[in-house]
């Protein structure tokens, strides 16, 4: 297909990164710190998703969510405190103070100052070696795409006549829903459902699927939703959305759930079923790079697209929408863009964890259960549970679960799922371990600090050793101390 365009004789830039979110960042960051010559282009704020409209707010709200719950828990910690209320004009101010003051680590002036050339405004390819900016045209060796993802709305009729919110408008959202109605029991739903409920929104959760976070085994959905519901949310799951009344704001969803219809009246409604790549306006089409199935770019193992030196990563991308995946992604597509010619490297997807930050938060890496069976692969789980963990117990937070799956007799981890306080903090020793090839014998003779919440990875350890000690040992061992005692 490039034989279709005219390769320019002399280039104005070795690598021109389109979008400046995690993945668009971290390669245009690898580009100048190899001293390539890099252009990167953003067309609306330096960032991107996780910044502005995606982990940073959320991790922020929740912030604030979480404040409100200690508070309403005050009594079961000896304390006396009035009822909570969230102003929630203030709470955003404070997400929007937390942005401010994480902004720098992405702005223009860093980028600059690290050798970017930093342009604002719209990318559009013309050719696999030219981009354009405006009016200006800009020539390159090599294009990294990272424009990222954007929220999905469902087709449901009725839903063009809602305001709906979704993860992009929630942040300009001055008064508390009384009535919230999220759509989606993925990450984003269920963060925002749980965060929202404790702002003081009646929350309503409705998912398609039979469980919460359905990439996660059941035993979690089932944890988190009882969890959800002890919160006070309404979580209906296996309900289908069948179609919005009303206009503006508020209105009504009705659901078939279990064969019966059900009608849930709403005054604010989060869409969190899904985000698709952002690929409009960005030319692709005349150089026929190709997508897949659902709309992401079509790339090979080391991040190329259907135009050998048109690269991709991130969201835009996928398979993963996370931050440290677009940004692990970005290493490779700098990497084999600006030297592919001498030596490619194949992204490597093997050991990368994510977490979702409800309370319990979820954090995984690896198989989990479900998906060993799937797969046919035979493993034996060995867990550990937080009610347990003397941490855990003194800080009222003694729920969850840590399941480590090793292959049969072997002391290598496969996958870890960690439900529990903090897990995916806690979940990155057992992350490292996986990494480099640790076994649990080696968690397990690590010393850990008592008490705290990363003792749940050594105590699932010896939980493993335990099973594996060879029972010959200990009927020598009982006949060793009996004979010592004579
Ligand atoms: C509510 C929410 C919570 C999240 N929480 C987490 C979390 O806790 N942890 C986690 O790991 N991930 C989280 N994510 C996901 C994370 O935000 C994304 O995976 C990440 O931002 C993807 O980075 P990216 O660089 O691929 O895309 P983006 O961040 O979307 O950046 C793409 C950039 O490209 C720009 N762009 C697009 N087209 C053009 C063009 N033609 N010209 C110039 N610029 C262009 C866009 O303006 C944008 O700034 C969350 C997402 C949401 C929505």
């Amino acid at each position: 297909m490039s034989g279709a365009f005219r390769k320019p004789r002399r280039f104005d830039a070795n690598l021109v990164v389109i979008g400046a979110g995690s993945a668009g960042l971290v390669s245009a960051y690898i580009a100048a710190a190899a001293k390539a010559k890099v252009v990167l282009v953003e067309q609306h704020r330096m960032g991107g998703d996780c910044l502005n409209t995606g982990c940073v707010p959320s991790k922020a709200l929740i912030r604030s969510a979480r404040a409100a719950n200690n508070i309403r828990r005050a009594a079961e910690f000896g304390l006396r405190a009035g009822p909570v209320e969230a102003d929630l004009a203030a709470v955003m101010r404070r997400v929007q103070d937390v942005i401010a003051r994480i902004e720098p680590h992405d702005s223009i002036e860093r980028y600059t100052g690290l050798g970017v050339e930093c342009v604002q405004g719209s990318a559009r390819l013309l050719s696999p070696w030219e981009v354009a900016v405006g009016e200006r045209v800009i020539t390159t060796r090599a294009i990294v795409i990272a424009s990222g993802g954007e929220p999905a709305l469902p087709a449901l009729p009725g839903i063009d006549a809602i305001e709906t919110l979704n993860s992009d408008s929630l942040w300009s959202l001055a008064t508390l829903p009384p009535r919230l109605l999220v759509l989606g029991g993925g990450p984003i739903g269920c963060e925002m459902a749980q965060a929202f409920q404790r702002l003081g929104s009646a929350v309503t959760l409705v998912q398609t699927r039979s469980q919460l976070l359905p990439r996660e085994d059941p035993e979690v959905g089932a944890l988190l939703a009882a969890r959800f519901a002890a919160d006070g949310i309404a979580v209906l799951t296996d309900s289908q959305p069948l179609r919005f009344t009303g206009t503006g704001p508020a209105g009504a969803l009705t659901i078939n759930r279990n064969g019966a219809e059900q009608t849930i009246a709403f005054d604010r409604v989060l869409v969190a079923t899904g985000r698709r790549a952002r690929t409009t306006g960005l030319g692709l089409e005349v150089l026929g790079i190709e997508r897949n199935a659902d709309g992401t770019l079509h790339t090979n193992r080391y991040l190329q697209t259907t135009q050998p030196n048109v690269y991709a990563c991130g969201d835009v991308t996928g398979p993963y929408q996370l931050t440290h995946a677009a940004a692990h992604q970005a290493w490779y597509a700098a990497t084999n863009a600006l030297f592919g010619g001498w030596r490619r490297f194949a992204v490597d997807y093997s050991v990368l964890p994510w977490a979702v930050y409800t309370e319990p938060e979820v954090a995984r890496v690896g198989l989990n259960e479900t998906e060993a069976r799937a797969c046919s692969i035979a493993v034996e789980v060995t867990r550990f549970d937080f009610d347990d963990l003397d941490r855990a117990i003194t800080d009222g937070a003694a729920e969850g679960v840590v399941k480590v799956l090793t292959p049969p007799g072997s002391e290598l981890i496969l996958g870890v799922t960690t439900v529990g306080p903090h897990a995916g903090d806690t979940q990155a020793e057992l992350v490292l371990a996986m990494r480099h090839g640790l076994g649990l014998r080696k968690v397990l003779g690590t010393i850990h600090s008592y008490p705290t919440l990363s003792e749940s990875n050594r105590a699932v350890a010896g939980a493993w050793q335990r099973a594996h000690l060879p029972p010959w040992l200990l009927q020598l061992a009982e006949r060793y101390h009996g004979w010592r005692r004579g």
